[in-house]
Order: C-alpha cells, then sequence, then structure tokens
C-alpha cells in the first residue's frame, strides 16, 4: 500500500470545501491515516515549492499557502499516489476534466483546491515535512475485503 500526502489549501478551507473534498477521497475508498490542521510558515513553503523558486508567482503562491491554517492528510491505499493525482486533476482549474477536484471546484491555476503528491518519492519527502511519525496510523481498515480482490494488496 502507498501513502500520500494531500493538503487542503486555504482556498478550501476558505470556501467551505473541507468535508467535501475529503468526502471524495474517503468515497474513493482511501483510507485515512493522518489529518491535522496547520498554519504553514514562509519557511516550510519555501522548502515545499523549491522546485518553483525561479517562477514569479513563488511568493504569491507562498503568500496564498499562509493566508490561513490548511488541511494536511495523509491518505493509503493500493496506488494511492498516481489515484490521488487521478482525482485532484489538471493543476489549472479551468482545464482540469469534470468529475476531478480542480475541475469541479476551482477557476484558477494557483487556488486550486488541493496539493497532492506526484510521485513515491516526493511523496516519502512530503510526508516527513508535514507529520512526525506517530502522528501517521496504522490501524486496521476493514472496509478493505470490500474494496480490493486478495491479490491487490
Ligand atoms: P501541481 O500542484 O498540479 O502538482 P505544481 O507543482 O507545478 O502543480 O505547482 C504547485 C502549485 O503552484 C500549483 O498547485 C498552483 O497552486 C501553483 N502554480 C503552479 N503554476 C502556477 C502559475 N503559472 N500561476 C500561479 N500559480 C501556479
Amino acid at each position: 500500500m502507498e501513502k500520500t500526502l494531500v493538503i487542503l489549501k486555504p482556498c478550501t478551507v476558505q470556501r467551505g470545501l473541507i468535508g467535501e473534498v475529503i468526502s471524495r477521497f474517503e468515497k474513493k475508498g482511501l483510507r485515512l491515516a493522518g489529518m491535522k490542521m496547520v498554519w504553514l510558515t514562509d519557511e516550510i513553503l519555501t522548502e515545499h515549492y523549491a522546485h518553483l523558486q525561479d517562477k514569479p508567482f513563488f511568493q504569491r503562491i507562498k503568500d496564498s499557502m499562509s493566508m490561513c491554517p490548511v488541511i494536511v492528510c495523509c491518505w493509503e491505499g493500493v496506488d494511492a499516489i498516481q489515484v490521488v493525482r487521478n482525482l485532484t486533476g489538471v493543476t489549472n482549474g479551468r482545464k482540469a476534466a469534470p468529475g476531478t477536484i480542480r475541475g469541479d471546484y476551482s477557476m484558477s491555476m494557483q487556488e486550486n483546491i488541493v496539493h497532492a503528491s506526484d510521485s513515491p518519492e516526493t511523496a516519502a519527502i512530503e510526508l516527513k515535512r508535514f507529520f512526525k511519525d506517530e502522528e501517521i496510523f496504522d490501524y486496521e481498515y476493514r472496509n478493505q475485503l470490500a474494496l480490493y480482490a486478495s491479490d491487490e494488496y
């Protein structure tokens, strides 16, 4: 099973969409392994968005991500990283396919509802960045027998 990081961005908190978005991941069949509200600092955002540091919108995205607290979640499932990216949709909410989270709830390239890890390497780094080991819970998920065939997990 893979674990992946999802951040419900300030735009999601401000628009009252926390429950809607979490419900998408829950209904898909992902197991919630960790969740908390945090107010992200410029320091952690500089690290998190280091791949965008040369972009003209670097400071603006950091300001947007720290305008209020966010919800950070760890979701687990078979191929969870790709499954979550598929549910999320492409970066630009105006271009994201209907049915995806960004496609259904966002009109923006920047204010696009969620961050989702894009590879196993990134997921491992990002989960460590936002969660302590004891904040990730490995509990029995009784739904599992109804979610997967026995050779799928
Ligand atoms: P994704 O979140 O889809 O993996 P990136 O890692 O490329 O996309 O970018 C991180 C975040 O930076 C995006 O989710 C979005 O909020 C913001 N962003 C990316 N490109 C732009 C842009 N051209 N203008 C404004 N914000 C952007």
